[in-house]
């Protein structure tokens, strides 16, 4: 007991000298001798934290924090004053540290195997997502890192390690995260330019709007494969239509030329039904796609950085082959064939329709308040049923209702809009609030000359939406249903892409989540599911009841709360923030979920399936 208090006292004062030996004394030694420098290190310019040491040079790196006090990094207070600022410095050192990794040149390695000499950090891409790379508090701002620790077959490489601890990632810190080595116009431009985005973002209610985009924005990207923006030439920019132009004043400038203005113009979109209409390969989907990741702030540069859309706008796809579990769809899909309500339509394999019928139902118990739908992704089925088909196949043979005979009622009863791309049919002209046409990726506005086509050429169709009663009453995700464990790990959750998340023994196929952008995002998801099944699913709160206190939950305490290990201060892993909708698609789509539903407007008359 005495000795292991000393100890303690001694790993708190060990410092460079300390960490160095140790490491002269285990070169050579197999790998596991690395465990000897989990603790803590006060070096130079920062405490290190060695939290976990990778069990061979093959595995997952090791996880390390380097924690720089506030009083060497010397961050401006007002840059990282109130939740946007301190965000979004936190992500602009996050790219500082990786930028400066890049920059150090080839890491020593030695004979290298494995992951050798790796030092890495998980920050962002084109997006500006809240994660755990990096974090910023009144007292010190600290880098959570994956290293490689060095090593020869599976031997320890001492001296390698002393290099890349001692010399490599030191010189990447001191780099990276104190302010007198940062690029400070750039730092002081990304978080200006975040700032600007978010405060559209928050005007978007009070302006009636569920998007905006800039004028000059550059929405294509370079290929299907790549999210950066196609290169200047050849992209053209955007430009909004005098009908729908409006001038935001924000509170930093555009940009950083001297003189520059705080004002921006562009295109608003309305609350309601927009439809985006006009030729193939015009730019539709582009458009579209830039409203989806709207719901995200970009970097500077990025070209999309004002396009800026709601928080609660949804893609909304059909997805063939997917799971549903209880989703009351009758407002698109009446009684199947052989008399099967749809009231709580269960399926291990949806079709076109129901799917998209389903996703849309869910997105809107998760709290959706617009949705985005593209043609190219649309069960034409689900979309529209025209007079000649009215004609030949008979209503009551056909369940379905189509999107068109329930997308005003959508926005006049619910409240929630649709922008919906739809270059190949006009019948939706009689039910939309506005037509935006897309030629040469300029945007028109057509909407009055829509209006006289509907009213000069009728669609010749009758209406189909029966009035909708929703009767299935809210569902209450039961927690059984989240089983996290795999063979003898207690918790086995990890994502090894945006599209598919490892929760348990199960798989989670998210590819039709379109607004899931990573991977961090991901695992992040299936750590929320674990979190709320143990805290909040306690089969009476409803999914949305349950989203709403994860929500707050992660608004107080940071997506750190998130790691199921952490005792303390320890390295959370990398995770980045998901939206309540991508959490909830992810609960949708577990295979295994079994959920409750109550009465309608009851939270008693719990019915258990
Ligand atoms: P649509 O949905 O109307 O068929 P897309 O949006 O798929 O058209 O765009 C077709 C092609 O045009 C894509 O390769 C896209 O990258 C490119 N594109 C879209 N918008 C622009 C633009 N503003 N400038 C240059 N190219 C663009
Ligand atoms: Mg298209």
């Amino acid at each position: 007991m005495r000795r292991r208090l000393d100890s303690k006292r001694s790993a708190a004062q060990r410092g460079e000298a300390e960490l160095a030996a140790i490491l002269q004394r285990i070169d050579g030694r197999s790998y596991n001798a690395y465990r000897e420098v989990k603790g803590r290190f006060e070096l130079r310019d920062f405490t290190l934290y060695v939290d976990h040491i990778q069990g061979d040079p093959f595995a997952a790196p090791s996880k390390l924090r380097a924690r720089v006090p506030m009083a060497s990094a010397k961050l401006p207070e007002e840059l990282i004053e109130g939740r946007v600022r301190r965000g979004a410095m936190e992500d602009f050192l996050a790219r500082q540290v990786r930028d400066a990794v890049r920059a150090s040149g080839p890491l020593p390695r030695g004979p290298g195997s494995g992951k050798s000499g790796l030092i890495r950090i998980d920050a962002g891409d084109q997006a500006v997502i809240q994660r755990t790379a990096l974090s910023i508090s009144p007292d010190w701002v600290e880098a959570r890192l994956e290293v490689g620790l060095p090593a020869a077959g599976r031997r320890v490489l001492g001296s390698m390690a002393e290099e890349l601890l001692l010399q490599a990632l030191p010189r990447v810190i001191r780099g990276a995260l104190l302010w007198q080595s940062v690029p400070q116009p750039r730092a002081r431009r990304f978080i200006e330019c975040v700032e600007n985005q978010e405060y559209i973002r928050s005007q978007l209610d009070t302006l009636g709007l569920v998007a905006f985009v800039g004028n000059g924005a550059i929405l294509p990207r370079e290929s299907g494969a790549s999210d950066r923006p196609l290169p200047g030439a050849h992209a053209v920019p955007f430009r909004s239509p005098p009908s729908l132009e409006l001038r935001i004043d924000l509170p930093n400038p555009v940009d950083h030329e001297p003189g520059a203005s705080r004002q921006l113009s562009g295109m608003g979109i309305p609350r309601g039904v927009t439809l985006i209409v006009g030729g193939g390969y015009h730019g539709k989907s582009t458009l579209l796609r830039a409203l989806e990741r709207g719901v995200y702030p970009h970097v500077p540069g990025d070209g999309r950085e004002y396009v800026v859309s709601s928080p609660k706008l949804v893609k909304i796809r059909a997805e063939d082959g997917r799971f549903v579990s209880q989703v009351d769809i009758q407002s698109f899909i009446g009684d199947l064939p052989g008399g099967r309500s749809t009231a709580a339509f269960c399926s291990d394999d949806a079709s076109g329709s129901t799917s998209q019928a389903a996703n849309i139902v869910e997105a809107i118990e998760a709290g959706a308040r617009g949705l985005l739908l593209d043609e190219d992704t649309s069960a034409t089925n689900f979309m529209v049923r025209d007079a000649r088909m009215q004609a030949l196949v008979h209503k009551r043979d056909e369940p379905i209702t189509p999107f068109l005979d329930r997308v005003r009622e959508l926005y006049d009863v619910q409240g929630v809009s649709t922008v919906l791309v739809m270059g190949g049919c006009g019948d939706y002209f009689d039910v939309a609030d506005r037509v935006i046409l897309m030629r040469e990726y300029r945007p028109e506005d057509a909407t009055a000359e829509a209006q006289r086509i509907a009213r000069e050429i009728s669609a010749g169709r009758s209406t189909e939406g029966r009035s909708s009663s929703s009767t299935g009453g809210e569902r209450i995700p039961l927690a059984q249903s989240f089983d996290p464990t795999r063979g003898r790990r207690r918790i086995k959750i990890d994502a090894k892409s945006h599209d598919l998340l490892l929760y348990g023994s199960d798989a989670i196929d998210l590819r039709a989540v379109e607004q899931l952008l990573e991977a961090s995002q991901t695992r992040a998801v299936g750590l929320a599911i674990h979190l709320a099944s143990e805290r909040f699913m306690d089969g009476h709160a409803c999914l949305r009841e349950i989203l709403d206190q994860l929500d707050r939950l992660l608004d107080a305490e940071g997506l750190d709360v998130l790691d199921p290990f952490r005792r303390g201060e320890e390295h959370p892993g990398n995770l980045a923030r998901p939206r309540r909708y991508e959490i909830a698609a992810a609960i949708n789509r577990l295979r295994r979920l079994r959920v409750a539903r109550a009465g309608p407007g009851t939270r008693n008359g719990v019915t258990v399936p």
